[in-house]
């Protein structure tokens, strides 16, 4: 199957303002997609509600995907990715309820790759949630969670003498392939050594401080491939979490396009209004698609809810456009 995505297409400005009009004299319009179709533009309007990242409890989320579908449906969302990290798991549920909420879908999952000595999070969308590419390259990439747990596990008794967080951080996933730091740091509230998450990682669990454990991933341009091979399309997301300069930086983006990437989140739940405006540039520069997704965890946790965030900057070519022939319509 062909990768989907080409975000290299000249951007169709009378088109997308015909859809934009559509879509804002009615932004319940069932027929967005059809409409689409028959303007000859395989996409939807550039002001989409679109939310293509979240997770559930699949991953590190607090909310069941059917719950989430619900919650996205509820805040308006028109086209909705779940994206547990290194997993397919809740796809299955989250595409049903979707369809059950009138919400039109797209495959999604995050996974961790190393870039240049970090910790760089690549989205997947539009996939074959069954390709064995796929399934092996999320395998391979989850076995290192649980040997990294109990390193975090050891430094923490160690260093501050708090000992079974293994074992309590494991009772917030159940699963230890795939146990994060967010579970350490919902049972290090739990047992009253912070107040919250937040101060969780700021006194523990990143670079430098104790409980903090650097996990080598997978590479970039492997992640990519297997993406890629499963009919998807990669996206970088929340580029402006990275603690890069802008030497490391550039190369990240030029080396994911030379892999085949093709997206990059330009509105997220952790990006300010100069992000946006950075990345939408940053975007354009390097003939990448723009996608828009809130990162949602939990209702307690998460800045932005799903549904909630700005428009993409104007001049940008959507994800959603390149990926118009994967979107299970509503
Ligand atoms: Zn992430
Ligand atoms: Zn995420």
């Amino acid at each position: 199957m062909a990768p989907a995505g080409n975000c290299t297409a000249p951007y169709n400005e009378a088109v997308n303002a015909q859809l934009n009009d559509a879509h804002l004299a009615d932004p319940a319009n069932p027929t967005l997609l059809e409409a689409a179709n028959e303007a000859g533009m395989p996409g939807l309007a550039v002001n989409l509600n679109a939310d293509l990242h979240c997770h559930s409890t699949v991953s590190d989320g607090t909310l069941s995907p059917a719950t989430l579908a619900a919650r996205a449906a509820g805040n308006g969302v028109e086209l909705w990715a779940l994206t547990d990290h290194d997993e397919v798991g809740g796809l299955a549920e989250a595409r049903d309820a979707a369809s059950s909420h009138g919400m039109a879908w797209l495959a999604g999952t995050e996974v961790s790759v190393s870039f240049a000595g970090e910790t760089v999070h690549i989205v997947g969308l539009g996939f074959d949630i069954d390709h064995p590419d796929l399934i092996a390259g999320l395998a391979h990439t989850r076995s290192g969670r649980e040997r990294r747990a109990r390193d975090m596990a050891q430094d923490l008794e160690d260093k501050v003498g708090i000992k079974g967080t293994f074992e309590g951080a494991l009772k917030y996933v159940g699963n230890p392939d795939l146990i994060s730091r967010t579970h350490f740091a919902r049972y290090l509230v739990e047992v009253g050594a912070c107040n919250d998450t937040n101060e969780v990682f700021r006194r523990f669990l990143t670079t430098g401080k104790p409980g903090f454990v650097p996990h080598r991933w997978a590479g970039l341009g492997e992640t990519v491939k297997w993406i890629r091979a499963a009919g998807g399309m990669a996206v970088i997301a929340h580029p402006g979490r990275y603690k890069f300069g802008p030497n490391a930086e550039y190369a990240l983006f030029s080396e994911f396009k030379q892999h085949g990437g093709a997206g990059v989140e330009v509105v997220t739940g952790s990006h300010t209004q100069a992000d946006y405006v950075k990345y939408a540039a940053m975007a354009i520069e390097f003939g990448l698609c723009a996608s828009r997704g809130s990162d949602f965890h939990s209702p307690g946790e998460s800045r932005i809810d799903l549904g909630r965030l700005s428009d993409l900057p104007r001049g940008l070519t959507p994800v959603w456009q390149a990926l118009s022939s994967r979107i299970v319509a509503a």
